[in-house]
């Protein structure tokens, strides 16, 4: 690859952010995004390959500095069904949908970083594997690319990715060995009853009823079934029967999701809500069916690999600027790949200094402090190179 300039790189890196905030796609619809990121890689003589795990994007840098590791860096591309709400001359333009996460900026310092290393290549050994993954936020999308060979063509040693963070403040970079991130696995829940006049609820088995008992007993599963230093989140988010007040519905339905770093405990908070569920249902004459997705792991960090990352945030923050990565009850499917070869995934802070800039991932008013792009940027980028250079 040609020797080239990378002067403005921040610029370019703020601007493709811009871009890709104000048209937003949600996940495996990323068409036009991955056909951005594809022709931007091919401008710095890169082969991108395209619809990897449907609409995910994987370009690779042989470094000309001889054999060496194979590090995969990662970025997430895909939006929310959110409507935005700020006033950013950027906002969305595509009703109901928003880069309410800030998968808009990974991608562009993903790009940034590929344009940096393709700049050294030359001196760098081993190689580098850019990884646009699609639809993060249904935790899906790293394991669709990695059945399509992400991981085996070329095989991957390490991966590193990262997450801006609206709440930390710029100058922060966030980065713990062990479990940061937790395993997450949704469940619904159907009961069945026998529907008919509100007037006659003897003549029914009502299921509104049984689904709030259902819901309060679980609210004892962390209580009662894990011990105090155990750690475990079973939370309902949607409930969901009948339509009108005089009718008893035929069903009700609770939709939830488990939390855990430890996946034996996983393991157990299934079995209770599923135990709950279906006696509470009998007990109460009507039945309950469960539907539970497969879990997705836990983001646990490679000692060594978080050990460069936050030598390498030192070098761009300072190392008062680094901190310990509290570990969030947030699903990441970087786990995907963190679970299959050593990984780190590392917070990067993206907070305003005025206080009422700051909103919480997903909200319609979530603002990102573009200053802190090239605080990441740098960051991925010198993580790579002591990776391949052996650390
Ligand atoms: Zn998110
Ligand atoms: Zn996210």
């Amino acid at each position: 690859m040609a020797e080239r300039t990378t002067s403005g790189v921040t610029e370019r890196v703020i601007a493709w952010r811009r871009e890709f905030h104000a048209r937003p796609e949600l996940g495996f619809a990323e068409e036009r995004t991955a056909a951005r990121v594809a022709e931007i890689l091919r401008g710095w003589g890169y082969t991108p390959r395209t619809g990897v795990g449907r609409t995910g994007v994987v370009a690779e840098l042989v470094g000309g500095g001889g054999p060496g590791p194979t590090v995969l860096l990662r970025a997430d591309m895909d939006a929310l069904p959110v409507q935005e709400e700020t006033d950013l001359p950027f906002a969305s333009q595509t009703p109901g949908v928003m880069h309410a996460c800030g998968h808009d900026a990974h991608t562009a310092i993903l790009l940034g970083a590929a344009e940096v290393l393709a700049a050294r290549a030359a001196r760098l050994p081993g190689r580098v594997v850019f990884c646009f993954q699609p639809n993060e936020e249904a935790t899906v999308g790293a394991l669709a690319m990695i059945n399509d060979g992400l991981l085996s063509d070329p095989p991957v040693d390490y991966a590193l990715g990262l997450h801006v963070q609206s709440l930390t403040p710029t100058g922060e970079i966030h980065v713990s060995p062990g479990p940061v991130m937790a395993s997450c696995r949704e469940f619904d829940i159907t009961i069945h009853g026998r529907g008919g006049h509100a007037a006659h609820p003897e003549r029914t088995v009502d299921p509104v009823v049984v689904a709030a008992h259902v819901l309060t007993a679980l609210q004892t599963i962390v209580s009662r079934n894990l011990a105090a230093r155990e750690v475990g989140v079973v939370s309902v988010g949607h409930l969901r029967a009948g339509h009108i007040r005089n009718v008893i519905p035929e069903t009700a339905e609770l939709s939830g999701t488990l939390r855990c770093y430890d996946p034996e405990i996983g393991e157990r908070l299934a079995a209770r809500v599923t135990q709950l569920a279906e006696q509470l249902a009998a007990g109460f004459g009507a039945r309950a069916t469960l539907r539970f997705s497969e879990p997705v792991p836990p983001v646990v960090n490679d000692a060594r690999l978080a050990e460069i990352v936050a030598t390498a945030a030192a070098e761009v923050v300072g190392a008062a600027g680094v901190h310990e990565q509290e570990p969030s009850l947030g699903g990441e499917d970087f786990s995907q790949l963190a679970s299959r070869v050593p990984g780190c995934f590392f917070f990067v802070g993206a907070g305003a200094s005025e206080p009422e800039r700051n909103y919480p991932h997903h909200h319609p008013r979530f603002w990102l402090d573009e200053a802190s792009f090239e605080l990441a940027l740098r960051t991925l980028v010198g993580a790579a190179e002591r990776v391949l250079a052996g650390g």
